[in-house]
């Protein structure tokens, strides 16, 4: 297969399944479901994963077993923990469970950071420096997503040069890196090359992450659109499994045995075990009970490897 020359030689993938995907699930997935796709997906390479979020229980009930997720999964020591946070409380509960990351979304539109975390985006971005510098004062890692980056479920498009500025001014707290979410999944991929495009050369140096959700069938073309403008980490879930409370019709994230596939063949490495991969999702079907929308579980993979005679 020829290697596509306008990516990066190397990403990272971080497995959001655990809390993106699972949080919009209609049954109660039990926590020794979440543990075991916790474990699977370190088992297969994945090092950083967004374990689960520390949000009120009333609000989001699937996760409100956060605690004793993170109490009951074997640590690996290279794989980050990460917990999202959207206030000083959610922040004191993650460093009780030990995370070793968190994670803060501000919503690039106020009518949905308001349905989202009750306050407006002014605010959040104020709480985020705060609480990015407490983090860090613990010891953890700091990471931020600009949330309906790419459009918004009430207000509609979003002003591309609003998301520059809330990501150049939730930057200044000093994260690992600053990430875009396309949370509805209605980003297109020429939309998405000039978004991450703009805030790559507003923030120079600074890692960019991209979540993206298949909802419209685009989330693919915008991961390797992202890719190209600069993004070198992307959110995905296994299974492709996920929603958002908050977002009428949102579905689930690209699919990370998909999204791991695309790269493996053009030459992206991911470091992660793709036969590992399509066995999850296939197992998570089966918790679940209901077919997952991602495709490769369903296909394989090709080549198929050569039959031993
Ligand atoms: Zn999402």
């Amino acid at each position: 297969m020829p290697v596509a020359e306008t990516l990066p030689p190397r990403i990272q993938i971080v497995e959001v399944g655990p809390r993106d995907g699972l949080q919009n699930e209609r049954g109660v997935v039990s926590t020794a479901t979440k543990i075991a796709l916790i474990e699977r997906a370190v088992s297969a390479g994945i090092r950083r994963l967004e374990v689960t979020s520390f949000v009120n229980p009333k609000r989001v009930p699937q996760m409100a077993d956060a605690e004793a997720v993170l109490e009951g999964i074997a640590r690996h020591p290279e794989t980050q923990y990460v917990g999202l946070v959207l206030n000083a409380r959610g922040l004191e509960r993650a460093i009780a469970a030990r995370c070793t990351e968190i994670g803060m979304a501000v919503v690039a539109s106020d009518t949905f950071n308001r349905k989202n975390q009750g306050v407006s985006t002014e605010e959040s971005v104020a709480d985020w420096l705060t609480m990015a510098a407490a983090a860090k004062a613990a010891g953890l890692r700091v990471q931020v997503t600009v949330s309906a980056a790419f459009g918004c479920p009430f207000e509609g498009e979003v002003d591309p040069g609003r998301v520059v500025e809330l990501a150049c001014r939730v930057a200044e707290a000093g994260p690992v890196e600053v990430a875009l979410a396309d949370t509805i999944g209605v980003a297109v991929p020429s939309q998405v090359r000039s978004l991450v495009g703009r805030v790559a050369a507003a923030l120079p140096g600074m890692t960019l992450r991209c979540h993206f959700h298949n909802t419209r069938n685009t989330g693919f073309a915008n991961a390797y659109a992202a890719l190209e403008a600069g993004a070198t980490v992307l959110d995905a879930s296994i299974g492709g499994i996920g929603g958002c409370p908050f977002a009428p019709a949102a579905t689930g994230n690209i699919a990370t045995e998909d999204l791991v596939y695309m790269l493996n063949r053009m030459g992206v490495e991911t470091g992660i075990d793709l036969d590992q991969l399509i066995e999850t999702s296939r197992w998570l079907e089966s918790e679940l009970g209901r077919p997952v929308p991602g495709a490769l579980s369903k296909a394989g993979v090709f080549p198929k490897p050569p039959v031993a005679v």
